[in-house]
């Protein structure tokens, strides 16, 4: 597996169950800790389901699986001689950056893509603190563009500010968020409210922050041929105007200290500012009878001090394998990587690069389970033969030769008592350790130890 979030993890657990083919498998990451997006990318008030590194944990801790961390495919070592190695390779390294908005502005200094943000909060060690801290320690008014769960997760956190102690954020994130002077949240769809992407119990949550009040126009809701065939289709979708409806008739919801605004029917035009963010220049949109999106004329600037640009993740190029730029993923048939029009034995994808950057953690158990059928299937076919040559040792040896610091389930063990014990010292149940030295420090001190 390259790749030790859910997809790898569940993709891993689906090799070594099966008996039909005895597999050793070796999980790698780019990372020095394992999770994926479960540790870096679900929002750390989201305990719940954050517990499932839990689960993650125990499938990974199989004897049939070794994890080793702080290995990068592409740098470390090829695509070719990873293949060389091993009889077969599933590629679940997701989709690391974000989609552009392609409006002017979009990179002053204030403007953040979400996949920054959310790096940021959650301790990734590679996250860039500076700009994101920056724009914060000014930004009274912050405008997420964007209608999806990462918008709502980027809208919360900036609501909730200082009341984030529960969580495992790095201590440097609390101070910044609690020092934030943020009053105004504006989250913009570019759509109809029955657009929307984000799911219900994400959108409720919003309505029962403290000292948060929420904020819908009336009129974005209006009765449209176009929306109502959409809700009565969608009960998804219908439940969302539900509680949306909800908010926009309150008549006790007045203005709080903190006011989170869901404005439809909006789209940013540009990001406006001499040197520095200043605001947003959107634009009302409107529904033709057709459905089509089309801008009304109507113009106006929403005054912020920090943009979050939360349109959406997107997968990134690994040189050696083939990618389809235009949707982000590797091309692929059942899980099969298919290179040059034909699909290739012993390469497969799951996960967002299999799929793209769509559905909630599960939905990548089977994903990854199609992509493992498939693999069983070639094996059962006695297309792909398991060969001797592929040994555990050969791997090893390769990343010691080159001095590639190898982290292991140990060093994660150490990790994860550290964190522990540093929450522990400050009242918290964990703290993130947010650098590459606090993780290497917390290993190096265990192994001191023990
Ligand atoms: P997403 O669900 O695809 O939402 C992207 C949003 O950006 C949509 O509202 C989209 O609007 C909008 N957008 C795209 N391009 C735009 C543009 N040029 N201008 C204005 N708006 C634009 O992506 P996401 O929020 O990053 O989430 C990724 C996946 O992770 C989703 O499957 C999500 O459900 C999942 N997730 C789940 C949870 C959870 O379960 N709690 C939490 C976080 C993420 P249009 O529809 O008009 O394109």
């Amino acid at each position: 597996m390259v790749g030790s979030g859910p997809s790898g993890i569940y993709a891993a657990e689906a090799l070594t169950r099966q008996t039909d083919v005895p597999v050793e498998v070796d999980v790698l990451d780019r990372l020095p800790t394992p999770f994926g997006l479960v540790r870096y990318g679900v929002a750390p008030d989201h305990l719940s389901i954050r517990g499932i590194r839990e689960t993650l944990w125990r499938l990974l801790r199989n004897p049939a699986v070794r994890f080793l961390g702080n290995v990068e495919l592409g740098t470390d070592l090829t695509v070719d001689e990873l293949r060389r190695q091993v009889d077969a390779v599933i590629y679940t390294f997701g989709a690391a950056t974000a989609r552009r908005l392609g409006v002017p502005g979009e990179d002053l200094p204030g403007s953040i893509a979400a996949t920054d943000f959310v790096a940021w909060y959650c301790g990734h060690p590679d996250a860039a603190r500076g700009p994101v801290e920056d724009a914060l320690r000014s930004a009274r008014a912050a405008v997420v563009v964007g209608v999806g769960n990462v918008a709502l997760d980027v809208g919360r956190v900036l609501a909730r500010g200082g009341a984030l102690d529960h969580t495992d954020m790095p201590e440097h994130v609390l101070s910044a968020l609690d020092a934030c002077p943020v009053r105004d949240v504006h989250l913009l769809g570019r759509r109809a409210p029955a657009h929307a992407a984000f799911t219900t119990k994400e959108l409720r949550e919003l309505g029962k922050l403290d000292g948060v009040a929420v904020h819908v126009d009336p009129a974005d809701l209006a009765p449209h041929p176009v929306t109502d065939a959409v809700l009565a289709a969608d009960r998804a979708a219908a439940r969302n105007v539900d509680v949306l409806r909800g908010w926009a008739t309150d008549p006790d919801r007045g203005e709080s200290p903190i006011n989170v605004r869901l404005r439809f029917f909006t789209r940013p035009v540009e990001v406006l500012g001499a040197d520095r963010v200043e605001g947003v220049l959107v634009e009302r949109t409107a529904l033709t009878p057709d459905g089509e999106l089309v801008s009304t004329g109507e113009r106006a600037v929403i005054e912020a001090q920090l943009v979050v640009r939360s349109v959406g993740y997107r997968g990134v190029a690994l040189p050696g394998l083939p990618f389809d730029a235009s949707r982000g993923v590797v091309p692929h048939e059942r899980g099969r990587v298919v290179r040059d029009g034909a699909a290739t034995l012993g390469e497969y994808v799951a996960g967002w690069i299999k799929r793209g950057p769509t559905g909630v953690i599960g939905t990548n158990k089977a994903d990854a389970h199609e992509t493992v059928d498939t693999l069983l299937a070639d094996v059962a076919s006695g297309a792909l033969r398991p060969s001797d040559r592929a040994h555990r040792g050969g791997l090893a040896d390769l990343l010691a030769d080159r001095h590639v610091r190898v982290f292991t389930l140990d060093d994660w063990r150490a990790i994860d008592a550290a964190e522990i014990a540093l929450g522990d010292s400050r009242g918290r149940s964990r703290t993130t350790l947010a650098t590459r030295d606090e993780l290497l420090a917390a290993v190096s001190s265990h192994q001191r130890i023990g």
